[in-house]
């Protein structure tokens, strides 16, 4: 699809897929089902766009997938993706996103919480000049202590650590242009990291208010133990995100100081023995200085191997350094 702009350039977007891909990961939630795409196609359907929706059943051991098979056979603008086995849902998102042909795409939840109804508001912001809406579940419907608590800590915590200020990165309701998903890989419990990821990359991202509905049929797939799951997998993120970066100048810059240090010592231990006759074996100085220098040393080799295997990540997969946003040219 082209669009012109004003100055008679033309922007080379994504393919002939529709506007609107909405990715639903699913598991376990046959009684949510037939209300969910009701909702869903009453908004969907009053927007006026070209949309598909994309039901990703995470190993599913109810009735679900059969209720999901017929609707997707109704409707050919519904897609059923099922996983071979319980995944996870980041998993599931990742399967659903790299399954959406749309421009934009919207996830939410299969339990009825997140409310369809707020899609468009979301894509309004969207088109306002924003690569990445968040939803922020003001008035959340979840226990206050085992859930809201936890949650506000970690939000808080996650700001901190991801330079992004958001309310509420657990909110699963999220819209983002697909191209900017394309240079983001998930894992583990990371789909609630895409904005922070995203920012890497040089996204704009908004946040927006959004409704939010107590569970009606059906269990929370989760309880307190993904907060460590989360806590970890946002360690691995800044890690990783650092290394990525220039690994050389983080080993490198502590394997200096400490070799630097070790002169320090060094110096010590000489003054020690020319001013006070102090003897070399007298002091730990000089045991300081050559476990500094070893410890330097090796840091710095750990620096240079560091960057060598991340020279052959890009380079074997063909993984650019930088990320272009768009192309403009003149028609030919
Ligand atoms: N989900 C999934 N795979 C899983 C666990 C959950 O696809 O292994 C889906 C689930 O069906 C729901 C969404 O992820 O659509 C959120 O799950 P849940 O409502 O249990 O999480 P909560 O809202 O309590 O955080
Ligand atoms: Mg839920």
């Amino acid at each position: 699809m082209k669009a012109k702009l004003d100055f008679g350039l033309n922007v080379v977007s994504a393919g002939d897929g529709p506007y609107l891909s909405v990715v639903i990961p699913v598991h376990n939630e046959e009684p949510n089902i037939p209300a969910l795409h009701e909702d869903l196609l009453a908004t969907l359907d009053r927007l006026g766009l070209s949309f598909e929706i994309l039901y990703v059943d995470d190993g599913s051991t109810d009735a679900g997938l059969k209720e999901l098979r017929r609707i997707a056979q109704a409707d050919p603008r519904t897609m059923v993706i099922q996983l071979r086995r319980n995944f996870g849902q980041t998993a599931a998102i990742s399967a659903g996103i790299d399954h959406a042909s749309g421009e934009v795409v919207v996830c939410l939840d299969a339990d009825m919480q997140n409310d369809p109804a707020d899609i468009p508001r979301l894509l309004a912001r969207l088109e306002e000049g924003y690569d990445l809406v968040s939803g922020w579940r003001v008035d959340r419907k979840d226990h206050w202590l085992r859930r809201r608590m936890v949650s506000h800590v970690a939000n808080w915590i996650i700001s901190r650590v991801t330079d992004l200020k958001l309310h509420d990165f657990g909110c699963t309701l999220k819209a983002y242009r697909r191209e900017l998903l394309q240079h983001v890989r998930l894992y583990g419990q990371m789909h609630r990291f895409i904005p922070a990821l995203a920012l890497n990359v040089g996204a704009a991202v908004a946040e927006v208010p959004v409704n939010h509905r107590p569970r009606l049929h059906g269990k929370s797939k989760y309880g307190l133990e993904r907060t460590f799951s989360v806590i970890l997998d946002l360690l691995t993120l800044k890690f990783l995100g650092y290394l990525y970066s220039s690994p050389v100048r983080i080993f490198g810059g502590s394997g200096l100081t400490l070799i630097g240090l070790s002169f320090v010592s060094g110096l010590a231990m000489l003054f020690q023995k020319f001013l006070y006759n102090v003897s070399f074996i007298q002091t730990p100085l000089l045991l300081l200085s050559a476990l500094l220098f070893i410890l330097g040393f090796q840091c710095v080799l750990m620096g240079i191997t560091a960057e060598l295997l991340v020279r052959t990540y890009h380079e074997s997969q063909g993984k650019p350094t930088y990320v272009v946003r768009e192309v403009f040219r003149t028609d030919r």
